[in-house]
């Protein structure tokens, strides 16, 4: 059984800002045996016009915003272990069942025991389906040598997620100390050097972001040499982002 004595769950008023690259590691303590990980449920949704859905445990931020449900914040209490075999499988019974192209690990960050993404993504490589990773960006960035390994599939698609605009608002945003803030914008400059496809999304709801703290990430995202899609996030006020939110003191 993982240790989780001092394990970062929600943030709350005084909470102490964490380094996100040791909190993947400590989850992946609780949410991996061998190359299996933890998973909660699979399902199809239509967002992107339709998706199959390995709904996964385990994240290395806590955005005060998010949606997902209390299997982010206490990864030991929820989810079931599955292996690679039987997440392909799932994804690919439900995409089938539900005439749908897309796949993907939502839930938690799925670049968490990236082992046990990379296995996914070769049992799937010979399918007729795109798989999309939605990333926060943090281990992309802060291990390129990662990038290098989803370049051999070409049926992969990448959505990295900026959840702040400024060091300090990530910080407070997150709980990730902000020295932290840059590593998803490294992510972006890997995944473009190694001519991965992706977009960019952010988190920049007008309740969330100033005007001043948008100049600033868009500063931060031209250094990158980005020009592409941006995607821009709405908060909705699903009951586990309001949860959060209240605790951390936003209202
Ligand atoms: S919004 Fe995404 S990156 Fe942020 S805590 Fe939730 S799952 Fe993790």
């Amino acid at each position: 059984m993982a240790d989780v004595k001092d394990y970062p769950r929600y943030v709350t008023p005084g909470f102490i800002p964490f380094s996100p690259v040791e909190l993947a590691e400590k989850t992946e303590a609780i949410v991996g045996l061998g190359d299996q990980r933890k998973y909660t449920h699979f399902y199809c949704t239509g967002v992107y016009g339709g998706i199959s859905t390995a709904y996964t445990v385990g994240c290395c931020l806590r955005c005060v915003f998010c949606w997902v449900d209390w299997s982010r914040d206490f990864p030991e209490k929820y989810g079931f272990f599955c292996s690679p075999e039987k997440v392909s499988t799932y994804l690919l019974l439900n995409a089938r069942k539900s005439k749908v192209k897309k796949l993907r690990i939502s839930g938690g960050e799925p670049t968490l025991l990236f082992h046990h993404l990379l296995k996914i993504l070769v049992l799937l490589r010979e399918e007729d389906y795109l798989f999309i990773l939605e990333t926060n960006g943090i281990l992309l960035g802060k291990d390129e040598d990662l990038v290098k390994e989803l370049v051999p599939f070409p049926n992969l698609y990448v959505r990295v997620s900026i959840k702040a605009g400024t060091p300090y608002s990530f910080e407070k945003k997150t709980g990730a100390k902000k020295e932290y803030f840059y590593l998803p914008f490294q992510c972006i400059e890997n995944l473009k050097k190694h001519g991965l496809n992706f977009h960019v999304a952010v988190m920049s709801d007008k309740h969330l972001m100033s005007v001043e703290e948008k100049r600033y990430f868009l500063k931060e995202l031209k250094k990158t040499g980005y020009k592409g899609f941006l995607e821009e996030e709405r908060c909705e006020p699903y009951p586990h982002s309001v949860a959060r939110l209240r605790f951390a003191g936003w209202e």
